[in-house]
């Protein structure tokens, strides 16, 4: 099995938009438990590139491998998601009226289990989860307040444990820790440094001190394909990543 050990694997993707190639030959390959970080300057592709692998953007050509067997490109964005691919997107949409358990319930329930969490008629084992989650996300204190009411880096966890309840296999993040306070974005790279090994993460980040802090492997984006991969250390050190950073 030559894709023993991969969870995601893009190779030579290439997509248009009007004639622009956005996304250019990009190939990335993730192994389980990994936490990786992909940075790269605004028009890079990042946002592109998370599109495709969730199934909101088709490729014109490559190839996207979830797993050794699974291709991507043969389901649509729904199929995705069920097979155990989260994302979060940069802002918070948590539902501000209803307390954050509550929250919690609806995302572990579903759809079709909606009115069984409204009901509260969920088993011992879903509890059981819930409260583990509540732990993680260090919300079991907030528990009965409404979302609308806490923090921004609240909501922010609030939402990231709507998706761990779901139990991922990968989870991608939009800028997680955008519009945190420092104390707020050092919890959460500890929440990640938790996740890692159970959960896979793919992080698309700005601050470079929250990469720094979570990452063990970054890659570089630019227009479309990988720049540079390695350490933090190893791509700030590269003479064209300083290049596209800094400008020409
Ligand atoms: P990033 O997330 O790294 O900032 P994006 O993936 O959002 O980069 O964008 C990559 C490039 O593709 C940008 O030049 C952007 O303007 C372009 N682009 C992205 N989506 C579309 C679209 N739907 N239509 C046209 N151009 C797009």
């Amino acid at each position: 099995d030559v894709t023993h050990g991969r969870i995601l694997y893009l190779e030579d993707v290439c997509v248009s938009f009007d004639g622009f190639r956005a996304i250019n030959k990009l190939s990335l390959d993730i192994a389980p438990g990994e936490l990786r970080c992909i940075i790269g300057p605004n028009g890079a592709g990042k946002t592109t590139m998370m599109d495709i692998v969730t199934g909101k953007t088709r490729p014109d050509s490559g190839q996207v491998f979830f797993g050794s067997t699974i291709d991507l490109l043969r389901h649509n964005e729904a199929e995705i998601a069920a097979m155990g691919l989260g994302r979060k997107f940069q802002k918070p949409t948590v539902f501000e009226p209803l307390t954050v358990f509550e929250n919690l319930e609806l995302a572990l329930s579903g759809p079709r289990g909606v009115a069984a969490a409204l009901w509260h008629r969920l088993s011992g084992e879903q509890h059981d989860r819930l409260a583990e989650v509540l732990t993680l996300i260090q919300l079991s204190e907030e528990r009965q307040r409404p979302a609308g009411l806490l923090s921004h880096g609240q909501k922010q966890w609030l939402e990231i444990g709507m998706l761990l309840i779901q139990d991922p296999k990968l989870l991608l993040l939009d800028e997680p820790v955008a519009g945190m306070t420092d104390q707020e974005t050092e919890r959460t790279a500890e929440l990640f440094l938790t996740l890692k090994g159970k959960h896979t993460l793919i992080v698309v980040e700005h601050d470079m001190g929250f990469v720094g802090r979570i990452a063990e492997k970054v890659t570089v984006l630019c227009e479309g394909s990988v720049l540079a991969e390695g350490s933090l250390a190893q791509v700030q050190a590269d003479e064209r990543v300083i290049e596209v950073y800094l400008g020409r």
